[in-house]
């Protein structure tokens, strides 16, 4: 029995979810996978209510849980960011998610390039260091640097100028890997590659121009590349941006630190149909892991029946290959399929149904091709 929590949140969050429960359900009535789901009311309704955003006791009991099934949050009557950081970016730190996996999957005939490619890309963001980490400041604003700035600069040995003035502010943001950091990483980059029955991953950087930092990551990449014998390439990020327009279909295992797995794996959705087809996990694999679509609460469409369910139904599917179901996310991922082969779709992808209609179809097909 998995125990699972599930956060709605917001808008089309509630929407798609509702959906995934759905095809959930469909599953444990056909396999050997059985849960139970505890609905958690954390989003901008009750941030509106009562002012909180992630509590402790939520904490306490998220962190029981084998999985976290989580729709998307955001509101316009809310400042952005503040959900942003005081939930997701929260959880993800409580729980020390610290790889985002995120799927890139040519589903024809919605990738938008010129020529078709059969492409199948995991795409592995590390999630808590590099530029990411809080370690800069602004420095001579105004006529005294802050004490704040002065004493996180002494922190880093860096040489305060003598004497700062007024007219030369300037601000720095460092990157920041640590030994252990890549370590964890890169193992759970050559895990997913063996796992997925591949013999390279593709290590992704700057390390022509930040040598320190991704020159470390190389060696430690290189190490482990040996220690699990699987092997490594290496690709600069401006010519992967290239790459995955022009040969999509070279790829498999991708690791990529945290600002550029940012950028890529935005291009990475396109590349697969847009917001409404790309799900991702923030994974912890010894703790608690979150599945998600990885589009917003899309006010815009809200309670219309407009939203593209595939996304969190794929996050569902996400889900089950983490706890072990690997069968029952595939069975998802032909059902997904066959629907879109059949123009069995929403709006967004040129399609006639409603968000539940479009859950039904998968649902359905699903139970057929078991
Ligand atoms: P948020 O602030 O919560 O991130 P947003 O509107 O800024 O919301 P998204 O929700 O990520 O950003 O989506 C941007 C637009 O893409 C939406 O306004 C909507 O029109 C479209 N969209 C996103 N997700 C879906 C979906 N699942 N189905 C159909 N359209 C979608």
């Amino acid at each position: 029995m998995k125990h699972l929590a599930v956060i709605p949140g917001d808008g089309i969050g509630k929407e798609v979810i509702e959906v995934g429960m759905d095809i959930l359900d469909a599953i444990s009535e056909v396999s050997s996978f059985n849960y139970d789901a505890e609905l958690f009311d954390i989003g901008s309704e009750r941030y509106l209510r009562t002012g909180e955003l992630l509590t402790k006791d939520d904490i306490y009991d998220l962190e029981k849980k084998d999985a976290i099934y989580f729709g998307a949050i955001g509101d316009p009557r809310i400042k952005p960011g503040v959900l942003e950081q005081g939930i997701l970016l929260s959880m993800r730190s409580q729980f020390d998610q610290y790889i985002n996996m995120r799927p890139v999957t040519s589903w024809h005939p919605f990738v938008p390039l010129k020529k078709h490619f059969d492409f199948d890309i995991c795409f592995l963001r590390e999630n808590t260091e590099d530029f990411y980490m809080g370690a800069g400041g602004t420095f001579r604003k105004g006529r005294n640097a802050s004490v704040d700035v002065k004493r996180r600069l002494y922190n880093l040995k860096m040489e305060l100028h003598p004497k700062p003035s007024s007219d030369d502010e300037f601000a720095f943001e460092i990157g920041l890997l640590s030994r252990k950091g890549v370590e964890r990483f890169a193992d759970q980059a050559f895990r997913t590659a063996i796992k997925r029955n591949e013999t390279k991953i593709t290590l992704v950087d700057k390390a022509n121009v930040c040598t320190h930092i991704y020159g470390m990551q190389r060696t430690i990449f290189e190490e482990k590349s040996k220690e699990y014998g699987i092997g490594l390439e290496f690709m600069y990020v401006d010519a992967m941006a290239m790459a995955m327009i022009v040969r999509p279909n070279t790829f498999g295992t991708v690791a990529v630190p945290n600002l550029f797995g940012d950028i890529l794996t935005d291009l990475g959705a396109q590349l697969q149909g847009g917001l409404g087809m790309g799900a991702s996990g923030n994974i912890n694999p010894e703790g608690v892991s979150m599945f998600e679509p990885i589009h917003g609460s899309a006010p815009d469409i809200a309670g219309q029946g407009k939203a593209n369910p595939i996304a969190a139904i794929l996050a569902a599917k996400m889900m089950l290959d983490h706890l072990g179901y690997e069968d029952m996310g595939a069975l998802i991922q032909n059902a997904v399929r066959k629907c879109l082969d059949n123009g069995k779709y929403t709006a967004d992808m040129g399609g006639k149904l409603n968000t539940k209609e479009a859950g039904a179809e998968i649902k359905k097909e699903l139970l057929r091709i078991r």
